[in-house]
């Protein structure tokens, strides 16, 4: 890798597909050839390392800045024109605030239009949202709510050309070739995650196991016969298949990952390191929701633990969550994303409650594309206690710099007369479970105290056997409030 160096590409977009890289070093190796979208060049730096260039769409993934804003803009136009007067709820919302399709026309435009939530999409069950014939759509998707109605989508045959394009593109990101084998462990049926990651791992050419989740054992079974090389799915599953490892008699060494494509919920940087270090591979965040296209939206690097995002196919805002109105670049809040491109279910504005934020210089990897920070939380996950904002996120960031414990862990918060009152329940390692209670008291007073020094509000620490937490084949749950009740 080439983690702040000085490496620098050159693109000349005009040859189409084609294009002229030179790759700069820190070590001053150049490395330059003529590229067409779908090859890579992986070379051996001086230092031993791999530099990867590894880019699936050139020309898109590395135009220069100016150029993607204005193809946005054309896009983002283009968009408005086929979204006014086919998809009645946003025909309404533009004629309440007395805004025709022809006000669109460039980027800056944007902060005319409307935003979208997804009650709106709640609203418009099952298909409201769609701005074509459903005999144009040829695949359907929901999104899961805990509450209410689901979010349906639908997608043309160009959507999911777009979409498989966006995965190869992420998977190219983290390195992965033809000759890698993708272990898909993402739900497949209406959540998007499963089909997703397949159909960009075969547009990449790479070997696709569609095993899809649940059965843990069958799923480590197939990660020591089949060999996948790169594994699919969300980062705490990517968790409990590494403890689960052992019960079943296999180490590490067994498997032959190389490469993690995690997402579907907010996790760390402390998450990743973790998940690395026991299944030795490289992990990787892919970031997405069904409302907007599903995973592929963007997708961290080599380079970078921020995410490129497919600027060609997706705007990104951040607004201030409480006022709305866009926030300067590098500056936190709610992410919003405009699906330029979607034909089945473009959408305007959509409002994720993702805290993130948005970085516009160009990475070492070559690509010129916004990033977003890694979302560590949502605004609708954030927990007020006491007055005081906590996101499940930051708790775990603090646990994950204790050795004694696992990653694993539930917050339960309840009110007792009038007051809020957190409890953290985390479990101990194995090793550490075997020590005194004298030892397991001393810890939890020393996690405490961490805990109020970041968060300023204290919790009772449980310090829980290994393994005593429910497991979940999907997102995890960190959260149980009971003040709700
Ligand atoms: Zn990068």
């Amino acid at each position: 890798m080439n983690q702040g160096g000085t490496a620098e590409v050159a693109f000349r977009p005009s040859t189409g597909m084609k294009g002229f890289f030179v790759f700069k070093t820190d070590s001053n190796v150049m490395l330059s050839g003529r590229l067409t979208a779908s090859e890579m060049i992986q070379r051996e730096s001086s230092g031993g390392e791999y530099v990867n260039n590894l880019i699936w769409d050139p020309t898109h993934e590395c135009m220069p800045l100016a150029e993607q804003q204005k193809l946005q803009g054309e896009r983002l136009a283009d968009c408005v024109r086929r979204i006014y007067g086919h998809v009645p709820f946003y025909t309404e919302k533009m004629d309440a605030i007395g805004l025709l399709p022809g006000d669109i026309k460039t980027l800056e435009d944007i902060v005319k239009l409307p935003f979208t939530d997804k009650q709106d999409m709640r609203d418009q069950y099952p298909y409201g949202t769609f701005a074509v014939p459903l005999s144009d759509i040829i695949r359907i998707h929901a999104s899961s709510g805990t509450t209410g109605k689901q979010k349906v989508v639908g997608y043309t045959s160009k959507d999911i050309e777009i979409w498989s394009e966006c995965c190869a593109r992420s998977l190219r990101s983290a390195g992965m070739t033809k000759g890698d084998i993708l272990h898909v462990a993402y739900g497949y049926g209406l959540f998007t995650g499963g089909l997703g990651l397949h159909y960009g791992a075969e547009r990449l050419g790479a070997t696709v196991i569609p095993v899809s989740s649940g059965n843990t054992m069958r799923q480590i079974q197939i990660l020591v016969d089949f060999q996948p090389t790169a594994i699919a799915c969300t980062p705490s599953y990517a968790l409990h298949l590494a403890d689960a490892l052992s019960t079943y008699g296999v180490t590490k060494d067994q498997l032959h990952l190389k490469y993690g494509i995690f997402g579907a919920e907010p996790w760390t940087i402390a998450m990743k390191e973790q998940i690395e270090e026991k299944l030795g591979l490289k992990a990787f965040d892919i970031y997405g929701l069904s409302e907007t296209m599903g995973p592929g939206v963007s997708m961290s690097c080599v380079c970078s633990d921020d995410l490129h995002i497919q600027a060609d196919h997706f705007i990104a805002e951040i607004i201030d969550p409480e006022t709305h109105q866009p926030l300067p670049p590098g500056e936190t809040g709610e992410l919003v994303f405009s699906s330029i491109t979607k034909e089945g279910t473009p959408l305007l504005r959509y409002n994720t409650h993702d805290l993130s934020s948005l970085h516009y210089e160009p990475c070492a990897c070559g690509r010129t594309t916004v990033r977003m920070e890694k979302v560590t939380g949502r605004a609708d996950d954030m927990l007020i206690i006491r007055g005081v904002n906590v996101f499940p996120t930051q708790i775990e960031a603090i646990l994950l710099s204790y050795g004694e414990v696992e990653p694993h862990y539930m917050i339960i918060v309840d009110r007792v007369r009038n007051l809020d009152f957190m409890e953290i329940q985390i479990e101990m390692t194995r090793a550490f479970f075997s020590d005194s209670v004298r030892e397991i008291e001393n810890l939890e007073r020393k996690l405490n105290a961490d805990v109020q020094s970041v968060l300023g509000i204290s919790a009772k620490i449980t310090l829980v056997e290994p393994r005593s937490l429910p497991r979940s084949e999907g997102k995890a749950k960190r959260v149980i409030d009971n003040r709700k009740n």
